[in-house]
């Protein structure tokens, strides 16, 4: 009970007793963070293995993005848009140079960047490529997960995330993920856009199979639709790559980007496109009071320094390879697959073992924090930062596990 007079016990019952039960989070409750270090109330330590779903990618209190925060939040930290501020020319120039776009909008959450490149790439479809009033239509994939705004659950395959929620909007198609084919088949001439996540975050630790980020490209290319990345999880180096798109050496039309963009110190969202897409958008048509604020991107340009200054990317295609081979020597008959790349790994459980919380719970018994995705899914995703040494570390534990539980 070192912090304050509540004791851990206590937080969760008010918390329980005053908050939506819209989560069921591990009986942790936290207090500080380093690296990939947390701590909770009671002062025992754990390795972060989930980042805040990618959001803390440059470990937990980077100094330098802490630096960032304090000196912009103590000059100027919002002007909303209708004037300019001195730090968002910079942020432009720098998220553009560093992922070659041609043009960004800045929002705040994840879903908010969805919802922006769904209406852009709407307008675009009847201003540019000529559909008929209301006709447009986007293409999307069972099994996704791009947020929880009514129109983006309106088009989530999982019952949990839209069931009595409706009515919902319409204009998209649902195709399975992974099968180039099925996209092909359901392109029709009023198809604005594809909008599909490289490697499905949520759903798994899905990753397609070869060649499909590929096929893809060419299929929205050669049928003038717009293809969309969801990298608000892959992207920022969580796969070893910038982008997970690069694995196949493509390029969307729109990518979006969120969560590690502010290294995890402030809601941060933005959608990068080529002129096309988002020179479509006039005065007035979008916006968001925070969106674009000075204290987000002085944030979010220390984020991106430090992702790329401190070779993140690289460290977590070297260290995720590592893992991942010593994950898959880990035999044991429980375990169905193994899978992953660069730092977003997974262990998939038989579904008869009932379930991956069980494995959740038990490694945080021993210091580690893992969350199981769906039912039978344990996604191990620690900050990039992570050396090999606690690579080891996280083995051991999860191997003692796996044996044990
Ligand atoms: C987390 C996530 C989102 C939604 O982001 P929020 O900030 O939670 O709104 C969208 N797409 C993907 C792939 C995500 O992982």
């Amino acid at each position: 009970m070192a912090q304050g007079q509540h004791s851990a016990q206590q937080l969760m019952d008010i918390e329980s007793e005053l908050g939506a039960h819209n989560y069921h989070p591990l009986e942790v409750v936290l207090t500080r963070g380093e690296g990939i270090w947390v701590w909770d109330v009671d002062g025992k330590r754990y390795m972060d293995c989930l980042s805040a779903y990618s959001a803390v990618n440059q470990g937990h209190c980077h100094p330098k993005i802490l630096n960032a925060l304090i000196e912009q939040a103590s000059r100027l930290p919002l002007t909303s848009r209708a004037f300019h501020n001195d730090q968002l020319a910079l942020f432009y120039e720098e998220i553009c140079a560093l992922t070659n776009s041609h043009k960004v909008l800045p929002m705040n959450s994840g879903a908010e960047a969805v919802e922006t490149a769904i209406k852009a790439v709407r307008k675009w479809g009847y201003e540019v490529k000529g559909v008929p009033h209301d006709q447009a239509e986007v293409i999307v994939c069972e099994e996704a997960f791009h947020g929880r705004t009514i129109t983006i659950v309106g088009f989530s395959t999982d019952p949990k995330a839209h069931r009595n929620f409706g009515p919902f909007t319409p204009g998209f198609k649902i195709i399975p993920y992974g099968d180039a084919e099925a996209l092909e088949r359901a392109i029709t001439p009023n198809t604005v856009a594809f909008l599909v996540e490289p490697i499905q975050g949520e759903a798994g630790v899905n990753i397609p199979p070869a060649g499909y980020l590929k096929r893809i490209r060419e299929i929205c290319s050669a049928n003038t639709v717009m293809l969309v990345m969801d990298e608000i999880q892959t992207g920022l180096g969580r796969t070893g790559k910038l982008f997970a798109e690069e694995h196949e050496g493509v390029e969307a039309d729109v990518t979006l980007v969120g969560k590690a963009l502010s290294g995890g110190f402030y809601p941060m969202s933005a959608v990068l496109s080529n002129t096309e897409v988002l020179g479509v958008l006039q005065p007035g048509q979008h916006g968001s009071t925070f969106g674009g604020n000075p204290l987000a991107c002085a944030v979010g340009r220390a984020a991106l320094k430090v992702l790329t200054e401190e070779g993140l990317i690289e460290n977590s295609a070297r260290q995720g390879a590592y893992f991942l081979d010593e994950l898959q020597k880990l035999r044991n008959n429980k375990v169905k697959e193994v899978r992953g790349r660069g730092l977003m790994l997974a262990i998939e459980f038989h579904p008869e073992i009932g379930g991956a919380r069980q494995y959740s719970e038990a490694l945080r018994a021993v210091g580690m924090l893992c969350k199981e995705t769906h039912e039978d899914t344990l996604r191990i995703s620690p900050p990039l930062v992570i050396k090999r040494d606690e690579v080891d570390w996280a083995l051991e534990r999860i191997d003692q596990v796996l044996r044990d539980t």
